[in-house]
């Protein structure tokens, strides 16, 4: 899902030291999309605060400005042009020396964005990270290398290769090599999130056929990274802090399956909850299909993994999602789920669909509508249909009107908002962990944070109006809770 802007800092507490370098270039960054891409982002600053660069916040200040862009779909894209062409202003008026866009626009628009906007001095793609360095103009310190290297690819993705899956004849100034980068625990890696808080990304690119995404074009074939490299990562980020811990990739649920490695992702769950100072591990982006029984097990076993599954699962007619090139269907999806709450008594599900995709046809909307009020989840957007040359849907017929599109959005957005305040009603007066982040930014009188419910920025909100006299909370720091109010999608609670 695309986010705001975001201009990007290190925090204070990041587990990676910077060196200090009289010369040192002061490098800004605007960091936009989801949070696969913060890490990337994550990643170039480790790079570069290593070589010397000195990062800074405010990018009216910087030397050199990077704009780590999304290309997910044409809102994300306009939003990152934007984006751009704001620097470039910055840029022109004499603030800054050098302009670099990274990221997925990269990779889609790679000759376009330097033609057509001359003051981008340099373009590092999705697959380069490590050319940052030389970008920006710092000259790379030596290398450490991981001992755990990226072993192979799914049988999936060589097949689908074949078929042209990831093929970018057609786009204008593509490079014809496919990203086939992914950090370690060896990368140098400064989090932009809170010091409490981390993504790891445990695999990078997809090889799904999911008509409607060039995620697969943008980043490549599925690759994991080793078992030990993720512990490794997870291990440190604890020793510095970290207690809760985000694992995100295109599919988390194939991990391992490039090394052969059968539930990868309950094994590496499992070997996760055994880090000491973690207290919440979850994963976001589940493939339907590949939610095995020893994956909810998993989840059900560990009070430190959370009882929460975000699977997107883009439609219920099992004709869209046929076209779609995903498979699944109402009756499918409700007995799955079924299994899922039957296994993990607290879950937490949260999903996302997309509407109006070509040629969904009324019924099958309402279709999608009557899954949605059957399968009550505790969590969900919806996305209107976005075109993306380069999809395969992009040259499907029967394309719906955007004012349809986005009607038919909200319509199933007013059923989940009904849904939404049922089930935050009747968690009124229940005691839950909190995870306090800090003062709220609704009204400096409320502080706010988060329940095991609640994954990092994309779900509800816990405001937090009361607490025991003489405690003063603190950011970072876990609290019992009692929900006094509910709200369609925000909470409210006092501490215990
Ligand atoms: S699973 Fe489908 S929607 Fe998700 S990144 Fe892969 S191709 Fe795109």
């Amino acid at each position: 899902m695309p986010l705001p802007k975001t201009t990007v800092a290190p925090d204070h507490d990041s587990a990676v030291t910077t060196q200090e370098a009289p010369s040192a270039p002061k490098v800004g960054f605007v960091s936009l999309g989801c949070p696969k891409n913060l890490v990337d982002s994550e990643v170039m600053m480790g790079m570069l605060a290593q070589a010397g660069a000195e990062l800074i916040p405010r990018t009216e200040d910087a030397d050199v400005i990077v704009v780590n862009t999304c290309s997910f779909i044409a809102s994300a894209q306009q939003e990152s042009v934007n984006a751009i062409l704001e620097m470039a202003k910055q840029k022109a008026g004499g603030q800054n020396r050098k302009l670099i866009v990274a990221g997925c626009l990269v990779e889609r628009f790679r000759d376009e964005i330097q033609k057509s906007i001359p003051e981008v001095d340099a373009v590092v793609g999705t697959g380069e990270l490590d050319k940052i360095l030389a970008a920006a103009g710092v000259a790379s310190p030596p290398r450490v290398d991981s001992p755990f290297k990226i072993l192979g690819a799914r049988p999936e993705g060589d097949a689908r290769a074949a078929q042209g899956r990831f093929s970018r004849e057609s786009w204008d100034g593509a490079i014809a090599d496919l990203p086939n980068y992914l950090y370690d625990e060896a990368t140098p890696r400064i989090l932009a999130t809170p010091g409490y808080t981390a993504y790891i990304k445990i695999a990078e690119g997809c090889d799904h056929p999911c008509s409607f995404c060039i995620i697969p074009q943008l980043r490549g074939k599925f690759r994991s990274r080793r078992f030990e490299s993720v512990i490794a990562e997870a291990e440190r980020l604890a020793r510095s802090g970290v207690r809760e811990i985000t694992l995100i990739g295109q599919d988390t649920t194939c991990y391992g399956e490039d090394f052969e490695l059968k539930d990868g992702l309950a094994w590496l769950l499992e070997r996760l909850a055994a880090v000491e100072g973690l207290r919440w591990i979850r994963f976001l982006y589940a493939y339907p299909n590949k939610i095995t029984g020893r994956l909810l097990e998993a989840i059900a076993a560990h009070d430190n993994i959370c009882s929460y599954i975000d699977v997107p699962l883009q439609h219920a007619s099992s004709t869209v999602l046929k076209r779609m090139k995903r498979g699944g269907g109402s009756e499918i999806f409700l007995r799955s789920m079924e299994k899922m709450r039957r296994t993990i008594p607290d879950l937490t599900l949260r999903t996302s669909f997309i509407v109006g995709f070509p040629g969904e046809t009324e019924s099958e909307f309402e279709e999608l509508c009557q899954f949605v009020r059957e399968a009550e989840f505790d969590w969900m957007g919806a996305f209107g249909y976005s075109d993306q040359e380069g999809a395969g849907a992009f040259a499907a017929g029967q394309k719906l009107p955007a004012r349809e599109i986005e009607q038919r959005r909200r319509h199933l957005m007013g059923i989940q908002r009904r849904i939404s305040k049922k089930k935050k009603k009747a968690l009124v007066g229940k005691e839950f962990d909190l995870l306090l982040e800090g003062s709220s930014e609704e009204s400096d009188l409320l502080l706010e944070g988060r329940t095991p419910m609640q994954a990092p920025e994309i779900d509800g909100k816990v405001f937090v109006n009361d607490a025991p006299d003489g405690l003063q909370p603190r950011p970072g720091e876990f609290y019992r809770c009692q929900i006094s109010e509910a709200h369609d999608y925000d909470l409210v609670a006092k501490i215990l």
